[in-house]
């Protein structure tokens, strides 16, 4: 089926950018596939990172051991880093952050990304403009594991790297806090992601060292990569598509759970420069509610907004009617 030209481009480039339009004029390259290589050395630290989950879960699970609150604090943290301020800040350019918030959004990647900022803004911009072909990093009609984890054990495909190296990204190099982040990633991994979870709970309220590594370090960041990952992979096979019927991308109520409001995910590849990616408010999302509170308390501003009319014209339009249009 042919895909729906994109509408509100106008708004889309309000933002100093559209790397996140999807691009029409892309086509895939007749010949043979090129050879799969894996990447040994991520298969290894995705293998002992989900067996310590595992480890994890059979610790948390056991009867003496505290429910940990502070745990889901640091998931809910974590997570907000990646979907507040990887996602829609700096991927999208949905909304203007200030200072503060851009370094308090920078400190919490390292908790839950895969890599820094701004390699994982220029990856989900060509996720988008080129969603479901080649050059998509996590094309999901190559499955379901490719889309979930896959994509991150073998060598990116030759479209990927030369659509992802097209992109001026002129935005994020001049952005002082993405640079800074990238600089400093690695240390900043092994202090944020596990070093800081595993030592508070064991110098502040005595939880013995094994569990403190475990559950808020190591079964945390297990989950929030998992939970992000879904986005990808589930959310772009499982659900209705009431905005934009020609495209894989759903609404999946499961994904919205898990990633705080990220499995709107129709709408989101719909309208990519809406910071709600979803029209139904905080109904689901707790990042758009995080993001109105910072803009309540004047740390976030120009919120980018599809109207009503817009969507509702959209769904007619190309919608597969599992939402009501009146
Ligand atoms: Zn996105
Ligand atoms: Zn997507």
């Amino acid at each position: 089926m042919e895909r729906a030209p994109a509408s509100q481009e106008d708004l889309g480039a309000e933002r100093g950018m559209t790397d996140d339009i999807f691009d029409t004029s892309y086509h895939e390259k007749e010949g043979p596939k090129p050879a799969r290589r894996y990447v040994w050395r991520n298969i290894v630290l995705m293998s002992l990172l989900h067996a310590g989950a595992l480890y994890g879960l059979w610790l948390g699970a056991a009867p003496q051991t505290p429910p940990h609150a502070q745990g889901f604090l640091c998931f809910l943290l974590s997570f907000l880093g990646v979907t507040a301020g990887a996602h829609r800040l700096w991927s999208h350019r949905s909304y203007k952050a200030s200072l503060p918030l851009r370094v308090f959004g920078s400190f919490c990647p390292p908790c839950s990304l895969q890599n820094d900022i701004y390699e994982w803004a220029r990856d989900h911009r060509v996720h988008h403009k080129f969603s479901e072909t080649n050059a998509d990093p996590h094309n999901a009609t190559r499955g379901f594991f490719f889309s979930h984890i896959g994509w991150l054990l073998v060598r990116k495909h030759p479209d990927v790297l030369e659509k992802g190296s097209k992109l001026e990204l002129a935005d994020l190099k001049a952005d002082k806090v993405v640079m800074f982040q990238r600089r400093f990633y690695k240390p900043s991994v092994v202090v944020m992601c596990f070093l800081l979870p595993t030592l508070v709970p064991w110098c502040c309220w005595g939880e013995s060292l094994c569990n403190s590594f475990f559950l808020p370090a190591i079964l945390r960041y297990v989950l929030v990569l998992n939970a992000s990952w879904l986005v990808n992979s589930a959310a772009h096979m499982f659900g209705n598509r009431p905005y934009d019927r020609t495209i894989n991308p759903r609404e999946n109520r499961l994904v919205t759970l898990g990633a705080l409001g990220e499995g709107f995910h129709n709408y989101h590849h719909t309208f990519p420069y809406d910071y709600a990616t979803s029209e139904f408010g905080w109904h689901y999302n707790f990042t758009t509610a995080f993001i109105d509170l910072m803009c309540l308390l004047g740390l976030a501003s120009d919120r980018k907004k599809v109207s009503r009319e817009v969507v509702l014209a959209r769904k007619i339009r190309t919608g597969d009617g599992s939402h009501k249009t009146g």
